[in-house]
């Protein structure tokens, strides 16, 4: 029996020797167990083999049997603790990290290993209240993504109802709800979309009354409407509130966007667009035609940059315009200036901003 000990120790200290992974070495070993049993249950009684390992199979199958039991409890109890240490990793709906619950932080969770954005990021999207004009097609991909991406409160004012010819680009909307108001049709889809952020619908049109109250209660206003007296209503307000502004516009295969935040520096919508165009040379969508998926492209972006104002990730579009030409694939950014008479923003811009540029911020 000792000389078989001796073989194993040896076995083991070649092993280690040769840098040998000790899984290798104990199945080394494992198979000198099985050739000692063999030994056994093979050879006759008074074989000097058999003698010199014990004389009887018996106390190996004994050391075999106990091997088997220490493995089979090694494998139960590193189970056991893998689950413990899953059911630490991911903490329980019922008790939520700060001010998301586990389901939310796993939901933004590809947000949240973004440097640009991480945890502080993900909290001020939520904290965040976003009003967005026009639930049409730079509405559909823009409540689509900001609901997605976890804005905390998002507004959508319209008076429009689903009607069959939105349905190639406004694909927020569905043919099922073809007649009902566009906000309670986006509002459905955002809810289904992301339960876990707060939409208001608003179904009315905007108007110069009501336009402030409402405007007050955001951070951060969405122009997608494609009506021109609207965006310049829109404009006055958010300058007179000094809330910051992400105008979106399209045109056949042509989409642009621009902030416009006069408060922080920059122009304003009507630095820009000093007139509205007369009545027939801007042709609306329904006159014009819009290729189904630039309301998405420009949405998006639209999102995109509202995601990177809220929480401070990288170059904003203040002072600049970005334009998409879809029918050529290209994308140009253009700088814009202030107007030193623009009615809408000239009389509140603060004092000591007099120059198109950015403040230090
Ligand atoms: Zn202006």
């Amino acid at each position: 029996m000792a000389l078989v000990l001796v073989m194993a120790g040896v076995l083991w200290g070649i092993g280690a020797f040769m840098g040998t992974p000790r899984r290798m070495r104990w199945i080394m070993i494992a198979f000198l167990w099985v050739g000692v049993v063999v030994i056994h249950l093979t050879l006759p009684d008074n074989a000097p083999l058999r003698l010199s390992t014990g004389g009887s199979a018996a106390p190996w199958l004994l050391l075999g049997g106990f091997a088997v039991l220490v493995l089979a409890y090694r494998a139960v109890l590193s189970r056991l603790r893998a689950r413990a240490d899953d059911t630490a990793a991911i903490p329980q709906d019922a008790a939520p990290t700060g001010p998301f619950s586990a389901t939310e932080l796993d939901r933004y969770a590809r947000h949240i290993v973004l440097r640009e954005l991480g945890g502080t990021g993900q909290r001020r999207l939520k904290e965040a209240k976003v009003l967005v004009i026009g639930a049409g097609g730079l509405g559909s991909p823009v409540l689509l993504y900001l609901a997605a991406a976890g804005v905390g409160t998002i507004g959508v004012i319209d008076d429009d109802s689903v009607d069959n010819s939105n349905l190639q680009r406004q694909v927020i909307h569905t043919d099922d709800r073809i007649g009902m108001p566009k906000v309670f049709s986006a509002e459905a889809a955002m809810r289904a979309q992301n339960p876990f952020v707060t939409v208001r619908p608003y179904n009315r049109r905007l108007t110069a009354d009501l336009a402030s109250d409402l405007f007050a209660e955001y951070d951060l206003i969405l122009d997608g409407t494609d009506d021109s007296a609207t965006r310049y209503l829109v404009n006055a307000t958010a300058v007179a509130l000094g809330k910051p502004l992400i105008s979106g516009a399209l045109s056949q295969w042509e989409g642009q966007i621009a902030l416009f935040d006069p408060a922080r520096g920059g122009p304003c919508y009507q630095c820009i667009f000093p007139e509205a165009p007369a009545a027939g040379l801007a042709p609306s969508c329904a006159e014009a035609g819009v290729i189904g998926p630039l309301p998405g492209v420009v949405g998006s972006m639209m999102a995109l940059e509202a995601i990177k104002l809220i929480t401070g990730a990288g170059q904003d579009l203040r002072g600049r315009m970005l334009i998409h030409d879809a029918l050529y694939a290209e994308h140009r950014t253009i700088r814009l200036h202030r107007r030193d008479d623009c009615p809408a923003c000239a009389a509140s811009r603060p004092v000591g901003v007099t120059t198109d540029d950015q403040p230090a911020a």
